[in-house]
């Protein structure tokens, strides 16, 4: 009876750590190596069940004739800061504001510490054969995923609806929301804006406490309805 109930105190702690290790703020902000054990691939990193689920997909594609090819995936918050850097010297050198500078880069990219390619769910997808131009071939890609995306758990983040607020339309971004779902509530809990500020992010002495609540609300929760349902 003793060695049982050890037995699953034991269970018990190790379980509470694998989800210490999936839910401090460091891991939703993508500044902890913690998440590291979580994730699968070789040069572009997923949470091991996304990669899973990519590949199933990938694979099914192909057979329609759709050729899926991953672009990004998991981000530290200091990749996400060399994005973000770069966009903001390069619109700063063509004389823009350091406001403006922000709300440009914010058309399509995150402040780090509040991307979802933190979270190791979240993937920018391609077509091999469409180079971004080529319009045809990206439709299909489109058809393809609109009809197929969610049998294999993954959804449109930044959707075509004019009603959605912050990010522009992304038809490549896609979040696996079985995992999704629960960090983004995590997230919402989090007090991470004491964690970003004086990180080196440019342009970041002009984010006010107010400015960062209103960035929540219009651009971390200007996703997709169906990934706040149950
Ligand atoms: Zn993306």
């Amino acid at each position: 009876m003793i060695k049982k109930t050890l037995f699953f105190l034991l269970i018990l702690v190790l379980f509470s750590f694998k989800s210490d290790t999936v839910i401090t703020p460091e891991i939703l902000i993508g500044k902890s190596s913690a998440i590291q054990p979580l994730l699968k691939g070789e040069r572009i990193k997923l949470q091991t069940e996304v990669y899973d689920a990519l590949q199933k997909m990938i694979k099914a594609a192909k057979k329609d004739g759709v050729h899926i090819m991953l672009v990004s995936g998991y981000r530290s918050f200091n990749h996400q800061k060399r994005i973000w850097n770069r966009k903001f010297d390069k619109y700063r050198k063509q004389g823009y504001s350091v406001k403006k500078c922000i709300e440009k880069i914010t058309n399509y990219t995150a402040i780090p510490g509040t991307s979802r390619h933190h979270w190791g769910t979240d993937i920018d997808l391609s077509d091999k054969y469409a180079n971004g131009l080529n319009n045809n071939k990206r439709e299909k890609f489109n058809q393809w995923m609109t009809k197929n995306a969610k049998k294999f758990g993954f959804y449109l983040v930044y959707t075509n609806d004019k009603h959605r607020t912050g990010y522009k339309y992304e038809s490549w971004h896609f979040t696996y929301k079985k995992l999704a779902k629960p960090l983004l509530e995590e997230y919402l809990k989090t007090d991470v804006f004491d964690l970003i500020k004086q990180q080196g992010i440019k342009g970041s002495y002009t984010f006010t406490e107010a400015f960062f609540k209103d960035y929540v609300k219009n651009y971390v929760l200007g996703i997709n309805p169906e990934l706040l349902k149950n």
